[in-house]
């Protein structure tokens, strides 16, 4: 039964029809049929006349609506149709007509709600069934509170009636939940297939593209190598400039079609990573040949800064690694028109005995619109269309870079400030080898660049013997002519076949061999060279050249043991290198010109090396001095607003200077934090010096510093900003408290945050204020307030409270004594001072003044360090001449 109505379903499906049309048309016919199966039943039994007219005229009127609707491609219509006739048009005939409750209705019901359920979506299938609901109810009540209205039968009618009715919908029911069951599991079966015929058109556009970017390789190839024959040879200047724009042209072509590749393979999630161990010196070293020569075509300077303790080996993707390097390099250098690009290479230990790298590369370039920074990584998006205009790229670089470096389990991030220059930062974690570590970077010379004037040659082996085997004429001819100069003997064949018959009787001091070779292949022919009987190559080492040099063939070259792979194109000097490297030294001669190569003076320079982490904050820490420049603090000014003018807080206006303006009461003062721009460029300042920042603000109740700091911090992945929950030196104390955490816990950033936190309550500021009109000018107090605290000669003392400045007590007395209550009061009230560190800080009090407080503070308690403190101006516009505060910590439980 089962196979039968898959069969008919099959016979009935529409080849490509959609699943809502099969269900439609099956759903109706299927309810068609039934109907017709009872209106024979009831003419036999004979029904009312009106219900069995009514069920003709259904079954005349749906499979024409359907037909209809199919036809228009309005299904949803026609169904919508075919229900509304059936709540408004059979249903109630039948309830009525057929016996009320105690006929067919009951089932037919249970039908409708299928119909509809199955055939409708959305809206419309919430809104029929809450209809159709309406409909039964209005129809169950009618026939209770009028039960006259109920057509009655003969016993014997409404149990025939309602039999047929319960059997036939019944199977009715039973069928179309079988069709649908079938359909989804057709369905079901179409995705699957669909799903394998994807992954098979994703296959071939990878053999596509894999095969086309070897097909390009080899002309390429052939472009590059006798290019550089032509920039090596003494031409007119006209003809080595050509040589030149082939050569930058050529390379553009490379990069786009390397592009391609790797995006193609990053889709289809093929792209692999090989992790083996490497020379961190070597690659940076061929890093630094490949930019810098770029660098300084465009006059750019380029400095490279490295970590001394660098391991000296790591177990990573080289290959990959050095691909985002030379793709954030070549960028830099591209968008930067004057100034400096530069690379640094920072190390971090991490657990089990990995480090995590951080290379950074900045430039002074055109920079990225911080709205630009989201789209930065996608795949064929140019952020800045308008001025990058004339810039040759496609874009796909940094997504690609994005890409490659979370596939080795590391993060990139951006920052950047719009025209003034931009730094992107990679970190990925990688394993250690040994404990050797770099020390003091110095590169060697590659040749990496070939720039007519730069090319030299590496050594001369007019001993050796080498072979090279290609099916490709024109690669031979290519990789003969570079090897020229080395003047080696060079055999050349253009099969695996004519390489083994040369290999059976010749000695070869090194073999270069192509990967793809018709017949034989380069890895089948290497294989059977060490295995030769009476072979005379068996310990040649033997060099892949390659036009495929995906993470899949490189681990299969290392996995059978070749001596080294080069991709094609590949350049003299790389063959140079290769060769050099693996032939016996014996045969050399000519002698290591490299370093002479680009003279003595040295294109790298060490870049000052930057502090781990730095400490910033803002003026309104009160801070002496001497204190922030043994510290190495940075700072940045608040800005006094007057009716004169805006200063810079603290250098173009000090404390005392601003209370001597304010002596003339119609002038009015107050201190603003810096813009959230502001800080951006401070920060963006900053970061030239630090990898890291911790920004210590003023309290976050207290002033806009924190939420503007905290705004700008967005824009920079190494910005922190905290909240010290204090002001003036307070908030100072607490940066100092940064300092030295800092110096405990650089590598641990929310730790060191977590601590810092932990100190805000043993910070304790408070001031005490001589004079009350400051405080009521600013709006802090009312003026009535006011008069009662001079009359009375109150007092306040302001403390720091939940970051937030409160009148945390009140003093009476004249000014000296009121000094001494005060002093006593901070000192004697609190438990566990620290008597390291205590701040006098003041606004407007005379030295004699400070003396005396100086004094007064040792009769109870000696202090380490005091330091006497001129307040900012945003404490003296606020407390007025004449207050001070004492400054100080506590020391916290686990802190002993
Ligand atoms: P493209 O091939 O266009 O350079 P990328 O993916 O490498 O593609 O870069 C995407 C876009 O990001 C570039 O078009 C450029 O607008 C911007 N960009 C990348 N690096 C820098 C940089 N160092 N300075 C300024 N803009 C950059």
């Amino acid at each position: 039964m089962r196979k039968k109505l898959s069969n008919f379903i099959h016979g009935m499906a529409l080849p490509n029809g959609d699943f809502a049309e099969q269900k439609f048309r099956y759903f109706t016919l299927i309810g068609v049929i039934a109907l017709i199966i009872v209106t024979i039943g009831n003419i036999i039994i004979r029904e009312d006349p009106v219900e069995i007219i009514a069920l003709i005229l259904t079954e005349i009127a749906a499979p024409l609506v359907m037909l209809i609707s199919i036809r228009k491609k309005k299904i949803q219509v026609g169904a919508i149709l075919i229900a509304l006739g059936m709540i408004f048009f059979i249903l109630p005939i039948a309830f009525f007509f057929g016996g009320g409750l105690e006929g067919c209705i009951v089932s037919w019901y249970v039908f409708s709600y299928l119909f509809i359920g199955l055939i409708l979506e959305g809206k419309q299938r919430t809104f029929l069934l809450v209809l159709l609901t309406v409909s039964v109810v209005i129809s169950y009540a009618l026939a209770y509170f009028w039960p006259d209205l109920v057509y009655h039968h003969d016993r014997s009618v409404w149990y025939m009636d309602s039999l047929l009715s319960v059997l036939v919908v019944s199977y009715t029911v039973y069928l179309m939940v079988v069709f649908q069951n079938q359909l989804f599991i057709q369905e079901n079966r179409r995705t699957q297939q669909q799903a394998v015929e994807i992954e098979a058109l994703n296959r071939s556009q990878n053999r596509f593209f894999s095969s086309m970017s070897h097909e390009i390789r080899t002309p390429i190839n052939t472009i590059i190598g006798l290019n550089e024959m032509i920039l090596r040879e003494e031409v007119s200047d006209e003809v080595a400039e050509d040589a030149r724009n082939i050569q930058s042209a050529s390379r553009m072509l490379l990069s786009l079609i390397n592009d391609i590749l790797d995006m193609s393979k990053m889709e289809s999630g093929k792209m692999e990573i090989v992790r083996v161990p490497y020379d961190t010196g070597k690659m940076l070293s061929e890093l630094v040949n490949m930019i810098w020569g770029r660098a300084n075509e465009k006059g750019l300077k380029f400095a490279i800064d490295v970590d001394p303790y660098l391991p000296a080996q790591l177990f990573s993707d080289e290959v990959r690694i050095k691909q985002i390097l030379i793709n954030l390099l070549n960028n830099a250098v591209k968008y930067t028109e004057k100034g400096e690009v530069s690379l640094s290479i920072h190390c971090r230990r991490a657990a089990n005995g990995r480090v995590v790298v951080i290379y950074q590369v900045e430039d002074t370039g055109m920079g990225i619109r911080s709205e630009s920074i989201p789209y930065l990584f996608d795949a064929f998006k140019r952020v800045d269309e308008e001025k990058n205009r004339y810039i040759e790229g496609t874009g796909l670089g940094l997504s690609i870079v994005k890409q490659l470096v979370e596939l080795l389990g590391g993060e990139i991030s951006v920052s950047s400030v719009y025209t003034k220059g931009s730094t992107f930062t990679v970190s990925i974690e990688q394993e250690t080898v040994d404990d050797a570590v770099i020390g003091q970077f110095s590169p060697q010379k590659y040749h990496g660049d070939h720039s007519r004037s730069y090319y030299q040659q590496q050594f001369e082996a007019p001993d050796a013997k080498v072979l090279i085997v290609d099916d490709n004429k024109a690669n031979l001819m290519v990789a003969s002519k570079l090897l020229r100069d080395t003047k080696v003997q060079i055999d050349t064949v253009e099969s695996g076949e004519q390489c083994l018959k040369l290999t059976a009787q010749k000695h070869y001091d090194a073999i270069f061999m192509d990967h793809m070779m018709p017949e034989m292949d380069g890895v089948e022919c290497f294989r059977r060279i060490r295995e030769q009987t009476g072979g005379m190559c068996k310990n040649t080492p033997v060099i892949v050249l390659t036009a495929n040099a995906d993470g899949e063939n490189r681990a299969l070259y290392k996995r059978e043991g070749f001596d080294a792979y080069l991709v094609k194109p590949v350049e003299g000097a790389a063959l140079e290198e290769t060769l050099k490297s693996l032939l016996p030294k014996e045969l050399m001669t000519g002698s290591d010109s490299t370093v002479a190569a680009y003279g003595s003076d040295a294109v790298v320079r060490q870049i000052r090396r930057k502090a781990a982490i730095m400490i910033t904050t803002d003026s309104v820490a009160d801070l002496p001095e001497e204190l922030v420049r043994s510290m190495n603090i940075r700072v940045l000014p608040y800005r006094v607003v007057t009716k004169d003018g805006i200063f810079d807080d603290g250098t173009e206006a000090k404390g005392d200077a601003i209370l001597r303006y304010l002596a003339d009461d119609k002038v009015a003062a107050r201190s603003e934090s810096p813009e959230v721009s502001d800080y951006e460029e401070f920060f963006a300042k900053e970061l030239t010096n630090a990898q890291y920042l911790l920004h210590v603000a003023m309290a976050k109740k207290s002033s806009r510093g924190f939420a503007n700091a905290s705004e700008a911090a967005l824009s920079f992945y190494n910005v922190k900003v905290i909240d010290s929950g204090h002001l003036s030196s307070g908030m100072g104390l607490m940066v100092m408290e940064a300092v030295k955490e800092a110096e405990n816990h650089s590598q641990d950033t929310d730790m060191l945050g977590k601590n810092l936190a932990a100190l805000k309550d043993a910070i304790q500021t408070s001031f005490i204020v001589d004079n009350t009109e400051y405080l009521t000018r600013n709006g802090r107090l009312s003026p009535w307030l006011n008069k009662l605290c001079t009359a009375l000669m109150i007092h306040p003392v302001i403390v720091m409270k939940d970051s937030e400045m409160t009148v945390g007590g009140i003093i009476f007395g004249s000014g000296k004594r009121a000094r001494q209550k005060y002093i006593h009061k901070a000192l004697r009230g609190v438990s566990n001072v620290d008597t390291d560190t205590l701040f006098i800080t003041h606004a407007g009090i005379s030295g004699e003044e400070l003396a005396q407080i100086r004094n007064e503070v040792e009769t109870i308690m000696k202090f380490e360090h005091v330091y006497v403190q001129q307040a900012s101006p945003a404490i003296s516009i606020n407390c007025g001449p004449g207050s001070f505060g004492l400054i100080f910590r506590r020391r916290y439980q686990h802190e002993g």
